[in-house]
């Protein structure tokens, strides 16, 4: 709820909304962008003008009472608006085009543009708490990385840092504000890639992309896959890099071959504690799961959030009504507390329950995170592309 608050507030969309025909891009990735490019402005801070609006006049008259404070208040919140409307987004927002020969990237009048052959790099990307995101890349297509600036004659091969650097071990660190989440952007990027980069000349022959197309060959046999990846921890844990993983181009739950992922989080060491101050630190990995286990997933967490309601209610239902002992405000505590807390309770259990995959400490500096497999066969041909 909270998060729903702070994305709207922020401008963020999903993907879906900012992309609307997805399934059509996904579908033929070069028709439709030879007939369109597709484009993902930099977030508006709409909402976060029209809260600071609100926000600073009802302070002024809860704290102070005054019709003076609610001026003052009110004056306040029209430069934090002005602020939100016109100075941040140009400054820090970053906004996206797709089309026919690549991705650009435009913050400031600064434009960096990559060919597609850039992303057709296997392995999984590292998304970062949405604020930096790691892409596996081809290193040979950095050189036709081009980079205009206002004031400057347009560069090749050199991009702007402040967009994207180029990291050594064969990975691009894309920062940037945007609009829709970033670890589902470049995910996108990386499946249009597959496609749109088989064509040109610099795309890296052979390179498997990051999860195959459901018409790809069979996923590999036991064995064949080299050796094992993840050095095993006590209790089933791996420890496994968090860029450049190839999985098997199967579901990692059922093993029906796709090609959709879904990303799981894995929070740093005591990260609950972070969590429980507003912040969090964790990765996102974006692990093989077919649609049918994914809407599963989704079912298993709807049951928990009711079930939970249930639960709380029918533990504080008889407070409520019989009292037993409570005051009145005892008594609507109670309700509260099973109105809330069963559900919430319901859920964080719901969403654990049968996943493929569990991550847990995340290292940032060694870039590593521990996961548990639903599925040993499955994570024991798990392999190591870029990165
Ligand atoms: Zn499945």
């Amino acid at each position: 709820m909270l998060q729903r608050l702070l994305k709207l507030l922020l401008g963020q969309r999903s993907l879906r909304q900012a992309v609307p025909d997805l399934d059509g891009l996904l579908a033929d990735p070069a028709g439709r962008l030879a007939a369109r490019a597709v484009t993902i402005r930099p977030p508006r801070l709409w909402w976060a003008a029209l809260a600071a609006l609100a926000a600073n006049p009802a302070a002024g008259w809860l704290l102070f009472e005054s019709w003076l404070a609610v001026w003052i208040g009110a004056g306040l919140g029209l430069v934090e608006a002005l602020v939100f409307l016109l100075v941040l987004p140009p400054k820090v927002g970053t906004g996206v085009r797709l089309d026919r020969d690549g991705l650009e990237l435009s913050r400031r009048g600064t434009v960096v543009r990559c060919p597609w052959a850039l992303f057709a790099a296997p392995g999984s990307l590292l998304d970062e708490s949405g604020l930096v995101v790691l892409v596996p890349i081809h290193p040979g297509a950095v050189e036709d990385i081009q980079t205009w600036r206002p004031d400057q004659p347009a560069r090749q091969g050199d991009p702007d840092p402040r967009l994207l650097k180029i990291g050594p071990d064969a990975t691009a660190r894309f920062s940037g504000f945007f609009s829709v989440p970033a670890g589902a952007l470049f995910a996108l990027v990386r499946r249009l890639a597959q496609v749109l980069a088989a064509g040109t000349p610099q795309a890296a022959p052979g390179l498997a992309p990051v999860v195959r197309a459901a018409a790809a060959p069979a996923p590999l046999a036991p064995g064949a896959a080299g050796p094992a990846l993840g050095a095993p921890v006590a209790g089933g844990w791996i420890e496994l890099p968090v860029v450049g993983l190839i999985f098997p181009a199967e579901c990692s739950d059922c093993a029906a071959p796709t090609n959709q992922v879904l990303e799981f989080a894995g929070g740093v060491r005591f990260g609950w504690l972070l969590r429980l101050a507003g912040g969090d630190w964790a990765v996102g990995l974006q692990v093989p799961v077919c649609a049918a286990c994914a809407r599963r997933y989704r079912t298993t967490r709807r049951r928990g959030i009711w079930l939970g309601l249930l639960i709380g209610l029918g533990l504080s239902l008889p407070f409520a009504v019989l009292g037993l002992g409570l005051d009145e405000i005892g008594r609507a505590m109670m309700v509260v507390l099973g109105l809330i807390l069963g559900p919430l309770v319901g859920w964080v259990v719901a969403s654990r329950l049968g996943l493929p995959v569990h991550l847990r400490r995340y290292r940032p500096i060694r870039r590593t995170v521990q996961a548990r497999f639903k599925r040993p066969d499955f994570a024991g041909r798990i392999q190591r592309g870029a990165g």
